[in-house]
């Protein structure tokens, strides 16, 4: 259920529906609208009746929201969620365009690359600090190390900064640097980790779990909003298929079927999805022409020295080229000049 508010409703009016909502048992989750505030009754044993709100001071409506992930849905709130993050703004129809390397290896690595993708018109800068690899032998991230390099690479380039938290016990840490907060594919459905994603102050990208369907994943971007974070954006990073061709295969559907059922800013990984450097162009070609709210690109000065993710990770000019392709080819498809 979610209880529509008056353009005009007081702090009061808002407050008294909370508390009926309370009074049942229930948790009132409020979710501020573009021009009014909803309430979403959330932990109901069964159907709330509207009629306890229909007719309270400041209620215009009260309607039952079918979907399971209630405040993921764009039921709960028909207009795209804007995530602001300095001066960008992740999900308001333009491109954003977000590149790194894999991992941080070391500052000067990380400075040069830096500078690279901002010129070629990165808008904000990745790497890890802290990896989630395959292997126990291989490149972990240099931890802390690597988020005081972040935080060195943001003063000096001012691009804000994305990494990837990988468990509860380090994401008072990981939040004190980042500025957005990655949770990768095989935590999407690490719930005491959303769970306490829910609790940040920092926006949070969802990857989609390797093997998750879109309900799925918009059931884990519900346990983040429902602990009151409604900061999150979700990136699709391709799933497992019985291809050999590809690393994943990078589900672009995903794109106008999350637009559809969320409210949520979707930007598209095609380096995690590929796995190789020559796919990476044409999917984030097609990525744009799609619409997605922002690309998460990896490039690397020197790849085939890289510490993780050589293979797919852009050279400099080629990520100047992908930048200057996919912005004509948003622009052409719809979308907005670039901020
Ligand atoms: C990453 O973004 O570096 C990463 C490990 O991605 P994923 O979780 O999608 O594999
Ligand atoms: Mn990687």
């Amino acid at each position: 259920m979610l209880v529509v508010m008056e353009q005009a409703a007081t702090a009061e009016q808002i407050e008294r529906v909370v508390k009926v909502i309370e009074e049942k048992g229930c948790t009132a989750r409020p979710i501020p609208g573009g021009d009014r505030v909803s309430i979403g009754v959330l932990n109901n044993k069964g159907p709330v009746d509207a009629a306890l709100f229909i007719g309270l001071p400041g209620v215009k409506d009260a309607v039952p929201i079918t979907k399971p992930y209630k405040l993921v849905s764009r039921e709960s709130k028909p207009e795209d969620t804007l995530v602001h993050v300095g001066d960008i703004t992740i999900g308001n129809g333009s491109l954003a365009i977000i590149a790194g390397p894999c991992a941080i290896e070391d500052e000067s690595q990380a400075m040069i690359i830096a500078e690279q993708v901002r010129a070629s018109g990165a808008h904000l800068f990745r790497g890890g600090a802290f990896k989630p690899r395959t292997s126990p032998y291989s490149f972990q991230g240099l931890g802390e190390e690597g988020l005081k390099i972040l935080a060195r690479v943001r003063e000096t380039t001012g691009m804000p900064v994305v990494t990837e938290v990988m468990d509860e016990g380090t994401f008072d840490l990981v939040e004190q640097y980042a500025d957005i907060v990655q949770i990768g594919t095989r935590n999407m459905q690490n719930f005491s980790l959303l769970k306490r994603a829910g609790a940040s102050h920092r926006p949070i990208m969802l990857k989609r779990g390797m093997a998750a369907t879109i309900e799925e994943w918009l059931m884990a971007a519900e346990y983040i909003m429902a602990r009151g974070n409604h900061r999150v954006i979700l990136c699709e990073r391709g799933v497992r298929t019985f291809v050999h061709h590809s690393r994943n295969t990078l589900d672009l559907s995903a794109i106008p079927v999350v637009k559809k059922e969320s409210h949520l800013p979707i930007v598209v990984d095609p380096s995690h999805a590929a796995g190789r450097r020559d796919q990476v162009l044409p999917l984030s070609r097609a990525a744009a022409a799609a619409n997605a709210h922002g690309l998460m690109v990896e490039v690397h000065h020197q790849p085939e020295r890289a510490l993780s993710d050589g293979a797919q990770s852009l050279y400099p000019e080629q990520f100047a080229l992908l930048c200057e392709q996919v912005m004509a080819i948003f622009k052409v498809c719809g979308g907005q000049e670039p901020f």
